[in-house]
């Protein structure tokens, strides 16, 4: 497992160190403003805590923590306005899913139509 790096740029933005459009944040969660916006609601959750990834958050965390972290998932979803006409959660774990940021997060993306979720795949399902 890799070792968490405490340059990596969320955990600066968690510390205040770079600005962020900050959406949501208690004790444990953070959400933000994606920087390259895959819809007109693209947010970034994050625990504040040092998690590499989706795999490094399930192993490592309280089970009260993944729990707690979902659920507020749910509640930006919610403030965003998206959980009636719905949102897609995407998590990268590692190379092989172009994880770019190796601080734990869930992208949460909606206020559109985002298709299927292979190209080309149609909306039918
Ligand atoms: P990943 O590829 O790791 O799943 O997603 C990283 C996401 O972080 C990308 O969607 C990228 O646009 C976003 N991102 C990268 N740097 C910054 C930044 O400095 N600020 C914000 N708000 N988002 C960033």
């Amino acid at each position: 497992m890799t070792k968490y790096d405490q340059c990596n740029i969320f955990s600066r933005i968690i510390r205040g160190e770079i600005p962020s459009k900050m959406v949501y944040q208690d004790e444990f969660v953070v959400a933000i403003e994606d920087i390259n916006p895959a819809g007109p609601v693209h947010v970034l959750v994050m625990p504040r805590g040092e998690y590499t990834s989706f795999d490094d958050f399930v192993t490592k965390a309280p089970e009260g923590l993944i729990a707690r972290f979902f659920k507020t998932v749910q509640r930006i979803a919610e403030q965003l306005g998206v959980r009636e006409s719905g949102y897609r959660l995407i998590a990268n774990h590692g190379k092989h899913a172009s994880q770019s940021v190796p601080h734990f997060h869930v992208h949460l993306i909606g206020g559109r139509s985002l298709g299927g979720l292979v190209p080309g795949d149609g909306e039918s399902r």
